[in-house]
């Protein structure tokens, strides 16, 4: 018959990991009692084990969900946290520390929490039981608490108390059964006493006509009955099984005093062990049926969901990975494919031109003398040493490390935008992970490349050889670049002209262009006559914003001159040849540019992009894949909430049915009994 208990209890756990809501529930034995009833010592008793947290200032804050697992065909005993994944504990004092730190999580001012703690201890000492250990709710509810508390621990204890739990309700032998709490919160709850065995702890403390009267209760006749126990451990025991050392002491006791022997009399743990299953096998027979018909329900609902809501389409979690991960990849390879030398060498060619332009306004456009440039000698040594500086500061500028960070930059850059892709939009912390190790690659690969571009462009600062049609390539190139540089002075000279209106403009340019004249005046005045000349405050009525804007207007107009003239120099017959770089040297200076770009990207390419694209897929496998255990995949899988949704449908589902065919085999084992003993 105990068949039935232990298939039951399986059912029992697999339905307490779908349903919290309480629909589906099989009978447990609930243990209550106040503070040194003897409850923990009953509880250690039954389970062969000291493993409950003890103290007296320790409150349970969580009930226990205590399931025991008769294995006879093994020896070993152990316990484990299904909600924890620590895996089987085989120390008991490692369950006890656990179970303290459970119950400490549960903060001071919440008191108590009515999220159960589930254990189940494997041992071929145990019986097939469950059982709850409430929080010492009665202690508890004695104390001056304020009323919202103690209604908190009334539902909690509500919840458990309920039909069809069995009530174990624990006294102890020296204190007057009138005053128990326990048999109080029994009476509240199970006014017939149908469905509640006592335990009286500490027979050994009362006289044996005492304790036998105790037993024999006819003040408060409970259904099942009262039983003795002496659960005191005797002193130097080791921390293996106690239960043989507890049950001969217990048994001596008992034995040496001949009223305990009487046939309306019970005492023993063995004999409290073999009622509890006898109680319980029972209860759970009465439930086998309308448990079934509460799954059956259950079922056909999680089934009917399941076609209309995904069509009974199945999902794993694993495959949700797999295909987000491919999803990267492809992803990834689209990218790489589209970013290779061409786009690499815009980029950089991109880059150094905006380099040559600063250049060239820096050491050309802004000096006073760059009008005379056409005309100058061929011998000037100014312009001369001026083309050979201003190409200096180009080679000299830092271009390995300059173009690498700025093909990282750009990969970096387009990497953020692969990892927030819609696929990882509910996976924040997976989208780190995929930055991260990108900039780990990118980085492991910099300095390499660096070094590598700033050694091969080395010769450039020092000679730049150039052919014919580099030359007019470079000629070419930086008039387009010239005029584009105009194009924009004219829009920004345009677009002051017309946020401030052209009359006002030009009057605010004229009042600037006087007073920079008299500025020169005033300063030749006192050079020539080497005395200090006050400088007069004259308010001016014009906008200090507006005097600005005409400075500006001022040199955007003075720019595109230059521009002009330069460009017309460049389309010369002057810039035909490189013999006469000197003359043209934004067009020298794009030659090197040119050069630098080429011998950079090639570089890049190979230090720096093959590898990253070669690498990158493989740290997604390494890191993202592969590294992930069952519980991380699931993790991953739920964080998005329709995957979510649908795998926990679909589990519910499952073990539903699971537990289906587990009744529907129990139910045909029960009519099949039936039947034979009809027959018999
Ligand atoms: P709880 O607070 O209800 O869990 O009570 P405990 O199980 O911690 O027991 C309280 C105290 O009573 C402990 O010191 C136990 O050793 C002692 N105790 C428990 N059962 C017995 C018993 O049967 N006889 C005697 N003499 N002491 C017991």
């Amino acid at each position: 018959l105990m068949m039935l208990t232990k298939k039951l209890i399986e059912i029992r756990s697999i339905l307490m990991s779908i349903d919290h809501n309480e629909t589906l529930k099989l009978p447990s034995i609930v243990v209550i009692g106040s503070q040194s009833s003897g409850k923990s010592s009953v509880l250690e008793a039954i389970v062969g084990h000291e493993f409950l947290p003890k103290g007296s200032n320790m409150v349970t804050r969580r009930p226990i969900e205590l399931t025991l697992i008769h294995t006879p065909n093994q020896e070993e005993e152990y316990g484990e946290f299904p909600d924890l994944g620590l895996g089987k504990i085989f120390d008991f004092k490692k369950i006890q520390k656990t179970l303290v730190d459970l119950n400490m999580a549960v903060s001071e001012s919440e008191c108590v929490s009515d999220k159960p703690i589930e254990l189940r201890v494997y041992s071929p000492n145990v019986p097939d039981l469950t059982l709850i250990d409430l929080p010492g709710y009665i202690q508890i509810s004695n104390r001056n608490q304020p009323e919202t508390l103690k209604n908190k621990i009334e539902d909690l204890c509500e919840k458990y108390i309920r039909g069809p739990n069995i009530i174990l309700a624990v006294c102890s032998a020296n204190v007057d059964l009138a005053n128990s709490p326990a048999l109080k919160a029994s009476r509240k709850w199970d006014p017939l006493g149908l469905r509640t065995i006592g335990v009286i702890t500490k027979m050994d403390l009362v006289s044996p006509q005492v304790g036998a009267a105790i037993l024999r209760n006819t003040d408060y006749p409970l259904h099942l009955g009262y039983i003795g126990v002496v659960c005191k451990a005797p002193e130097n025991m080791a921390n293996g099984n106690m239960t043989r050392a507890l049950v001969k002491s217990e048994e001596s006791f008992f034995r040496s005093h001949l009223i305990f022997n009487q046939r309306d009399i019970q005492v023993g743990t063995s004999t409290l062990r073999h009622k509890l299953m006898n109680v319980l096998e029972q209860s759970m027979g009465k439930s086998l049926y309308s448990i079934v018909d509460a799954v059956q329900r259950e079922l056909e609902e999680a089934r009917y969901q399941f076609k209309v809501q995904y069509n009974d389409r199945r999902v794993t979690a694993e495959s949700y990975v797999a295909e987000t991960m491919d999803c990267l990849k492809h992803d990834f390879k689209d990218f790489a494919n589209n970013f290779g030398k061409p786009q690499v060498r815009h980029e950089v060619r991109t880059m150094l031109e905006q380099r040559v332009l600063d250049i060239c306004a820096e050491q050309y456009w802004c000096d006073p003398k760059i009008a005379e440039l056409p005309k100058a000698s061929s011998e000037d040594i100014y312009w001369l040493y001026k083309v050979d500086f201003a190409s200096a500061a180009l080679t000299k500028s830092g271009i390995g490390r300059s173009t690498t960070q700025l093909v990282v930059d750009v990969l970096m850059n387009n990497m953020e935008r692969l990892a927030n892709a819609e696929s990882f939009s509910c996976h924040p912390e997976t989208r780190k992970q995929i930055m991260k190790f990108t900039s780990e690659i990118l980085r492991t690969k910099f300095l390499a490349t660096s070094d590598q571009v700033e050694n091969t462009i080395k010769p450039y600062k020092f000679e730049v050889e150039v052919n014919d049609s580099e030359w007019n390539d470079g000629v070419k190139r930086s008039i387009i670049l010239l005029e584009k540089e105009l194009e924009m002075c004219d829009e920004m000279a345009n677009s002051i002209k017309n946020s401030v209106g052209k009359k006002k403009l030009n009057s605010a340019i004229n009042y600037v262009l006087d007073k920079e004249k008299e500025e020169t005046k005033r300063q030749e005045r006192v050079q020539q006559n080497d005395v200090e000349e006050e400088e007069e405050e004259v308010k001016s009525f014009y906008n200090p914003k507006l005097l600005e804007k005409a400075k500006d207007a001022i040199y955007l107009r003075d720019r595109a001159i230059i521009l002009k003239y330069r460009i017309a120099a460049l389309k010369s017959r002057q810039c035909k040849s490189s013999e006469n770089k000197q003359y043209c040297p934004e067009a020298f200076l794009n030659v090197i540019a040119e050069k630098l770009t080429y011998t950079a990207v090639m570089f890049i390419q190979v230090e720096l992009l093959n590898e990253f694209f070669f690498q990158f897929p493989r740290e997604v496998d390494n890191r993202l894949v592969y590294e992930m255990d069952r519980r991380q995949i699931q993790q991953f899988a739920r964080e998005n909430p329709p995957i979510q949704k649908h795998l926990e449908l679909q589990e519910r589902k499952m073990k539903l049915e699971e537990v289906m065919d587990k009744l529907n085999y129990l139910v045909k084992r029960q009519a099949d009994r039936a039947n034979s003993a009809k027959f018999t």
